[in-house]
């Protein structure tokens, strides 16, 4: 039997995405930043995002970047949210760069990086729409006119951010607005921007339709090298593994029971008011993992089954024809919510596999998973694709 719940992570079908999206981005001249906030900053992950040639690594938790730090990782590390006041220290002590758009904040990391004899980087996110973080266009330049003032702050970027609040989608028409913009404040200030920071992985189509990039020189991607799409309409990015990472839980009950609750009726314990099919009696399935684990809207069973609902630590599936037993491992692919939320749960194991080596977070003085490993290992199930494992029952 597997370590159960666990979230399947083939590094080597990421390396691969990381290598099909250098290849495509760098023939336009756009170097990638790794945003690694969807994999909870998992440092085997962040590893071979660095060894497949990514220089510069983001995330929106400066406790996930002082991780990697801690775990002696080298490379460019860039905090992707606008710092909160309360850890102006932190950040200028563990990020090389952040992502800003408050002047007051600035000039807390000038401070705070004066005291701590250091240099630190920003890149001023731009609003063009989306309406989460950006300073508006016309004011900028004060920004900046500010910033050149400040000691030990400099600024190395300008970046914008869409499709990730009002759903904002890049455009030939907000791109070459941004482009200008840039342009200019270039002409402006006479700043050398080392990033012009596009975007993510909304960008996809912008970026494969239009015939110049502008200023553009670097993208942030997450969802893109995880999960292999683009994210405006969800789609898989052509050569690249979508199914990097499975998740998998093990039924805990499985019986023929009516489709409809019975007895009179409330809330249930998230204060939903449910209604039901009836499908007469059904093979009801529970697997130990539930909506504190993991975003269940998220998974998607990878055999015929069909999630009818779950709580806290239960998912209740309707296992239809396929027969399955207590102790059977049911596999699932993942949106992205549901590997962010996967990845940041404690109660889930997260296991690396590789052809090279393969490896599991935490837990790897346990008996039990050196077994499971070695298990694994000699059925020479490293590389194969987690689909064929689908209802898995390792002994
Ligand atoms: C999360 C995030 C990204 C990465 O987005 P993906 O869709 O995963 O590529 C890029 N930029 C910012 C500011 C983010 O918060």
């Amino acid at each position: 039997m597997g370590i159960n719940p666990r979230i399947e992570i083939n590094l080597d079908k990421i390396r691969h995405n990381v290598k099909v999206l250098k290849g495509l981005y760098g023939k336009k001249g756009i170097k990638i930043t790794g945003v690694v906030k969807g994999v909870f900053a998992n440092h085997k992950v962040a590893k071979v995002l660095i060894e497949s040639g990514i220089e510069s690594l983001a995330d929106s938790k400066i406790s996930n970047i002082e991780k990697m730090k801690k775990a002696n990782l080298k490379a460019i590390f860039i905090l992707l949210r606008t710092p909160a006041m309360s850890e102006i220290q932190k950040v200028v002590e563990f990020a090389d760069i952040s992502m800003n758009t408050e002047i007051e904040v600035i000039r807390a990391l000038s401070a705070e990086a004066v005291k701590q004899k250091k240099t630190h980087e920003i890149i001023l996110m731009v609003e063009m729409g989306d309406l989460r973080e950006g300073t508006l266009l016309k004011d900028v330049p004060a920004i900046i006119r500010e910033v050149l003032t400040l000691p030990c702050i400099k600024v190395s970027g300008i970046g914008t951010n869409l499709t990730c609040y009002g759903g904002v989608i890049p455009t030939e028409k907000n791109m070459d607005v941004f482009s200008t913009f840039v342009k200019n404040i270039k002409r402006q200030f006479g700043l050398p921007l080392t990033y012009i920071s596009g975007g993510n992985s909304a960008n996809y189509n912008w970026f494969m339709n239009t015939a110049d990039v502008g200023e553009v020189n670097n993208i942030r991607l997450g969802e893109a090298i995880f999960l292999g799409c683009e994210t405006v309409n969800g789609k898989t990015i052509p050569k690249l593994f979508s199914d990097a990472f499975c998740f998998i839980a093990e039924v805990i009950e499985s019986k023929l029971k009516p489709s409809v609750p019975y007895g009179q009726r409330g809330k249930n314990a998230f204060g939903e008011v449910l209604s039901f099919q009836d499908r007469g009696i059904i093979r009801r399935a529970i697997v130990g993992v539930g909506r504190q684990d993991v975003l269940v809207s998220g998974l998607t069973p990878i055999l015929p089954l069909e999630i009818l609902g779950s709580s806290s630590d239960h998912i209740i599936l309707d296992a239809k024809k396929v027969h399955l037993k207590v102790g059977n491992e049911v596999a699932f692919s993942l949106s992205y919510g549901a590997l962010l939320t996967a990845m940041t749960s404690p109660s889930i194991n997260k296991i690396c596999i590789s052809q090279m080596r393969e490896s599991v977070e935490d837990h790897s003085d346990s008996p039990t998973l050196k077994n499971f490993l070695t298990s694994i290992q000699s059925k020479n199930a490293l590389l194969e694709p987690v689909q064929n494992a689908l209802i898995l029952n390792r002994k």
